[in-house]
Formats: C-alpha cells, sequence, structure tokens
C-alpha cells in the first residue's frame, strides 16, 4: 500500500472516530457509533499493517492473533459490573505501551528528515521533548490505572490515601521531572534521567489516584480515560504517525470533557480532583451515628403499593447492575403502565460503577428511552410522586450528601426521593454505599427496607402484581 493511500486511509478512519464519539453521544445513536469505531479501526488497522514503512508483518498478526484471542476471551467472559475495572486496566495497557514506544524511539530515534544544521538540530530536540513527555505521561497513567482498577475491584481501599503533605510531594515530583527534562535535552539524551523520570512517574501517578477517594472515583476514571488518550497521543508523536496523534487527542479531550461533566454532576472542583483530592478535608462523618430504627417491608406489601400509586418513579444504582435486575424491572414498568400508572426512571450521573452505567443496562432491558431521565429533569417531581423505589441504589439518593457538610459525599447533588410520599429501598443489608457513609434516607418515616437480592425482590413484586 503507497505512503498516500495510507494518508488516505487514515483521514477516512480519523471521520469514523469523530462519527463514532458522535453517536455514542446519544442512546438511540450508541449502537450505530460503536460501529463507526469498529470500521475506523478496522480501516486503521489494514492501512497500518500493509503500509509502506511497516516490517515484519508476520510478527505483527502473530500478535494481533495472540492479544486479540485474549480480549474475546475476556471481553465474552467479564460481568457488566466489572466493565470499569476492564476499562481501568485497558488504559494501563495504553499508559504502558506509551513508556515502551518511548524507550524504544530513544534507543532507535527515527531517520531525521531535516536537511540544514539548524533544522536536524531542532528536529532532535523535539524528538527528545516527544520522548520525555510521552514516558512521563504513559508512566502517570499506567500506575495511576493500576491503582483506580485495585479500588474499583476492591482490593485497594476506596478511601482516599493521605499520607502527610501529600500535596508537597505532588508539587516536587513534578518539579524533579521537569528538571530532569532539561538535563535530558541538555545532556542529548541520558538514560539515567529517563530511568529516574520514570520511577518517579511511576510512584507519582499512583499516589495521585490513591489519594482520591472512593465517591470521586468516577472523575478518576474519566480523567484516566483521557491520559490514556494523551499518552497515545504522545505514542503517535513518537512514531510520527498522524492518526494515532488525531485519535489520542479525540480520546483525550473527550475524557476531558467528560471528567469536567462528572465534577459538575458531582459539584467538586475539576483542578482539585486532578491535582490528587488537592484542598479536600479529610471527612469524618461517618457510619456511626445512631439515626433510629428503619422499617421493613415485603414484595406483596410493595405490589399492592405499586397498584395504588398514579405515579412512581425508579431510580436504580450498582446493587441493580449487581443483581442483573433490569430485566424483571422492565417486566413491572410494563405490567404497571399496562394498569395507567405513570412510571418513569430517574438516573443520576455517576450511579453505578461507570458513566452511563445505568443507562446501557436499561436500554439491555428494552426499557423506553423516553421514560429515563437524567437526575436534573427529574428531581423537582419526585415531590410530586407517589412511590419511589430505589433499586440497588445508596450514595445517589443520601441525603446527607446536601445535610451534612463533614460527610465526604457533601455537596454532591443527589436524588432527593425522600420528598416522594413513599420510597422503597431495596438491598441486602444496612451497609452503606461506595463512599462508606451511611445514609439517614434508610431511617425516614416515608422510607420501607425492602432487604433481599435486587432481582430475586423485583421478581416477587412481579409476580404478585
Ligand atoms: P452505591 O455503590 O452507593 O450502593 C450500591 C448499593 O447496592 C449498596 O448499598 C448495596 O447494599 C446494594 N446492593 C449490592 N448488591 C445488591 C444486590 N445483589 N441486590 C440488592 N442490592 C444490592 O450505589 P450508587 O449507584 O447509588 O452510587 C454509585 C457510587 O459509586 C457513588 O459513590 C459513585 O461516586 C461511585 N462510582 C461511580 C462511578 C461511575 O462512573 N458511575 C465510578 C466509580 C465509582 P447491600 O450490600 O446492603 O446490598
Amino acid at each position: 500500500m503507497s505512503a498516500g493511500l495510507v494518508q488516505a486511509a487514515y483521514l477516512v478512519a480519523a471521520i469514523f472516530f469523530i462519527k463514532s464519539l458522535a453517536g455514542l453521544s446519544k442512546q438511540e445513536t450508541a449502537r450505530a457509533g460503536n460501529y463507526y469505531g469498529i470500521a475506523g479501526m478496522g480501516i486503521a488497522l489494514i492501512a497500518t499493517i500493509f503500509g509502506p514503512s511497516t516490517e515484519g508483518i508476520a510478527w505483527i498478526l502473530l500478535a494481533m492473533v495472540i492479544g486479540g484471542a485474549i480480549g474475546i476471551h475476556y471481553a465474552k467472559k467479564v460481568e457488566m459490573t466489572e466493565m470499569p475495572e476492564l476499562v481501568a486496566i485497558l488504559h494501563s495497557f495504553v499508559g504502558m505501551a506509551a513508556v515502551l514506544v518511548g524507550f524504544n524511539s530513544y534507543i532507535d530515534p527515527p531517520a531525521v528528515i531535516s536537511t540544514t544544521p539548524a533544522d536536524i538540530h531542532a528536529e532532535h530536540v523535539i524528538h527528545l521533548v516527544e520522548v520525555f513527555l510521552g514516558v512521563f505521561i504513559g508512566a502517570v497513567t499506567f500506575t495511576g490505572s493500576i491503582v483506580a482498577f485495585g479500588k474499583l475491584r476492591g482490593v485497594i481501599s476506596s478511601s482516599a490515601l493521605n499520607i502527610p503533605h501529600k500535596h508537597k510531594w505532588n508539587l516536587l515530583a513534578i518539579v524533579a521531572s521537569v528538571l530532569l527534562m532539561i538535563y535530558f535535552v541538555k545532556a542529548d539524551g541520558s538514560m539515567f534521567a529517563m530511568l529516574v523520570m520514570t520511577l518517579i512517574a511511576f510512584a507519582f501517578g499512583y499516589h495521585l489516584v490513591a489519594s482520591i477517594g472512593g465517591a470521586d472515583m468516577p472523575v478518576v476514571v474519566s480523567m484516566l480515560n483521557s491520559y490514556s488518550g494523551w499518552a497515545a497521543a504522545a505514542a503517535g508523536f513518537m512514531l510520527a504517525n498522524d492518526l494515532l496523534i488525531v485519535t489520542g487527542a479525540l480520546v483525550g479531550s473527550s475524557g476531558a470533557i467528560l471528567s469536567y461533566i462528572m465534577c459538575k454532576a458531582m459539584n467538586r472542583s475539576f483542578i482539585s480532583v486532578i491535582a490528587g483530592g488537592f484542598g479536600q478535608e479529610v471527612s469524618t462523618s461517618g457510619s456511626d451515628e445512631d439515626y433510629g430504627e428503619h422499617r421493613e417491608i415485603n414484595a406483596e406489601d410493595v405490589a399492592d403499593m405499586l397498584k395504588n400509586s398514579s405515579s412512581v418513579i425508579i431510580t436504580p444504582g450498582y446493587g441493580m447492575a449487581v443483581a442483573q435486575a433490569q430485566y424483571p424491572v422492565h417486566e413491572i414498568t410494563e405490567k404497571l403502565r399496562a394498569h395507567g400508572v405513570n412510571v418513569r426512571f430517574a438516573i443520576h450521573p455517576v450511579a453505578g460503577r461507570l458513566p452511563g452505567h445505568m443507562n446501557v443496562l436499561l436500554a439491555e432491558a428494552k426499557v423506553p428511552y423516553d421514560i429515563v431521565l437524567e437526575m436534573d429533569e427529574i428531581n423537582d417531581d419526585l415531590g410530586s410522586t407517589d412511590t419511589v423505589l430505589v433499586i440497588g441504589a445508596n450514595d445517589t439518593v443520601n441525603p446527607a450528601a446536601l445535610d451534612d457538610p463533614n460527610s465526604p459525599i457533601a455537596g454532591m447533588p443527589v436524588l432527593e426521593v425522600w420528598n416522594a410520599e413513599n420510597v422503597i429501598v431495596f438491598k441486602r443489608s444496612m451497609n452503606p454505599g461506595y463512599a462508606g457513609v451511611q445514609n439517614p434516607l434508610f431511617f425516614k418515616e416515608n422510607t420501607q427496607m425492602l432487604f433481599g437480592d435486587a432481582k430475586e425482590s423485583v421478581d416477587a413484586i412481579s409476580k404478585a402484581l
């Protein structure tokens, strides 16, 4: 394949990627968005593998078969609830790839294109800076993503790591890396400086994400998504691959926009979160406070309550995903709508463990899009609702976010379900949610707890209906 044809193919692939992002921004077009992405990546792979500067095609194909087989195996096996972990670990691969590409490009630099001595020097300096920055971003992304993976999987505590003078350590890491970069360029490249900076960047990435508390994890996940994009763009510069630069920039900037949206949704300062929880006080408010007694209800009584309601709002959360309760939830929605009950869904922007997690589950169960509303669209209607079903949600319906300034989730907008006439909470125990704080909602007079696995509970209600 000629170089011109490869560039043309890259251009087409880039357009497909842009159409993919546009498609993924709406539920109705998300499937088409995925197909555009697959098509773009297919074209990009073919153009790269059969391009004029590619050598060792057999090795590439072998690596693709092995990598593809592992990918297919895990993609088939992974549960929907494990998706955030999978995304986090995939980000770590992008980070490590940028580190390896950086070292490779340093050891075996690309051929010089410039002709005059001044231009050759400038090209060389730019290459050194690209390598240094690429390795730095990649290393931060690598360890940061590993920590995010650990926190989401529950193998690392989801609470914030608070080592003394943590912000000073972060600042020191950045200053040391900048000084090392200056030395690296002045010394015309130095493996020692590269290695020291890589170790610092690994530690910096670890600390940055470890310092962020559980409730702020949604921002971290989208932020690492953004970092992985910039790491890929950096690799694109080092490999002089235009498509990788474009794709990396698309991922980097869309991830940054998503992080910003998540921060707004959670009423957090963007800068404070990306700086590793800068400016956050350590919150002490917790699960020990005595909120009084809770009341319990059974599935049959919930079914009666629903039959006598004219408006019902369902607020799903992570527990619905764990229980895979979306299918029976759709079933009861249809039964109630057939009885003339106005059923709608209220989606909190950080419900579940992945941006859009609940929307995906509900779409999978074929819940109509027009009754699935975002928090801002429906919060005011909760006060005039007869019954709210809180299915596996906890932090996203916690009034402590508004009432308790010392709570780790203080300031986060929540679904104000307690304003409804009746609230039924589906969960298995009185355990707190992801942020580790008790929920005063469970003890309110108009709240009743329906204990048990959410799928079994919803199935029982469906039967009784
Ligand atoms: P939470 O994670 O706060 O709570 C989920 C609840 O579901 C738990 O209280 C649990 O209680 C219950 N549950 C678990 N399994 C079941 C089951 N099988 N049947 C019934 N109930 C079950 O949920 P939310 O969705 O309200 O909040 C999401 C949290 O995750 C927020 O803190 C958010 O910041 C964080 N997060 C969100 C991300 C995102 O991008 N959306 C990414 C990372 C973190 P019990 O054990 O008693 O059953």
